[in-house]
């Protein structure tokens, strides 16, 4: 039982190294997760066999977890914890041989006596050197083309879009258009993204409908907002989906995929309490899965008999132009919960 040899750093990964060698059948993980998998539980839960990949294995710095969206089954190992039944039970139906279960089990037992001592070594997190880059060509703030007496059909269509989505929204940053027509920027509203006080990148909203609706230049590993991670005075750090979900509430948004590991350690070095407010949809589902395996807090407000919101409301965007911004800020926090079980459970709405 050799964990410990003169400084050197313990394997605590045996927990991975086996689950990941028996499971061959896997997809991309989606919400955080390292990989999805058919659900080994779901017939044993009383559900249809999975066929979906609905199992979502998670590989964090402080163990495993397992989530399945079909028949709720959850499960984990926490480094420095027993293996528990459930886990057990899991790896038994992943075809893990009950020799080497046992062994696993000892392995644990044995790390779990070294706990106190042991100092955990967290892969450090920098926020990366973001390059400083420029709005678009010939862009300007909508300010200026409007001081500019711009009669340009298209302007006047995206100031038109952006009043449409209500005075918080309008209000929360400088937007910008611009002429040029390259990659349809003229009908696109632009919406800069900024780290500390250097412009990083930008986004460009279509303002008509189509099936794309962003042209982007966004850095990898940006947050978008991520200054109100530091704001002095916020107990709270709201986490949203979209670019316009995060200006009206000063939240903070991964834009168009999931939350990478790096965006949530950046997340995770502010001293404040995440509340994730998922969309109600598959990617709102893919942000659950990730407030599961942190710990963070989920908000329901629009879940059972006390709904917050309009039934037909999807997000927080639309909660705000609705309800305005401080009923929505009120409205997420009462009806936030850090109870697992409670946030599987009201993720199961029907859409
Ligand atoms: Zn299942």
């Amino acid at each position: 039982m050799n964990f410990l040899s003169s400084g050197t750093i313990l394997n605590d990964d045996f927990v991975w190294d086996v689950i990941s060698n028996h499971i061959l059948n896997r997809h991309r993980g989606t919400g955080g997760a390292a990989f999805n998998m058919n659900c080994p539980m779901c017939i044993t839960l009383g559900q249809t066999p999975d066929k979906t990949y609905r199992c979502g294995v998670f590989h964090t710095a402080n163990g495993i977890g397992v989530n399945c969206f079909n028949c709720q089954f959850k499960t984990g190992y926490k480094v420095g914890n027993r293996i528990g039944r459930t886990m057990a039970m899991f790896l038994d139906r992943i075809g893990v041989p009950d020799r080497e279960v046992k062994l696993l089990k000892r392995q644990a037992l044995q790390l779990a006596s070294f706990k106190e001592t042991v100092v955990r070594v967290q892969p450090e997190f920098h926020i990366p050197n973001f390059d400083v880059v420029t709005m678009p060509s010939d862009s300007q703030s909508l300010e200026a083309w409007d001081a500019a007496d711009c009669q340009d059909q298209n302007y006047l269509d995206v100031v038109r879009y952006i009043l449409t989505r209500g005075d918080v929204a309008a209000m929360a940053t400088t937007y910008y258009w611009s002429p040029n027509p390259e990659h349809g920027l003229n009908r696109k509203l632009l919406i800069p993204c900024w780290y500390e006080d250097r412009l990083v990148g930008w986004i460009g909203r279509c303002i008509d409908p189509s099936k794309r609706k962003y042209y982007n230049q966004i850095p990898k590993h940006f947050l978008f907002n991520s200054k109100c991670l530091n704001h002095p005075h916020r107990k709270y750090i709201f986490i949203v989906e979209g670019v316009f979900d995060a200006l009206v509430i000063d939240g903070v948004a991964a834009l168009g995929s999931n939350f990478n590991q790096h965006q949530i350690s950046w997340i995770k070095q502010c001293d404040k309490i995440p509340i994730v407010i998922p969309d109600r949809d598959e990617a709102g589902k893919g942000l659950i899965n990730i407030a599961l395996q942190q710990e963070w807090a989920v908000a329901f407000p629009n879940y059972g008999g006390r709904c917050w919101w309009n039934a037909d409301i999807k997000d927080v965007d639309e909660a705000v132009l609705r309800h305005g911004k401080l009923f929505t800020v009120r409205s997420i926090i009462e009806s936030m919960t850090n109870n697992s079980a409670l946030i599987t459970q009201r993720s199961h709405y029907h859409l």
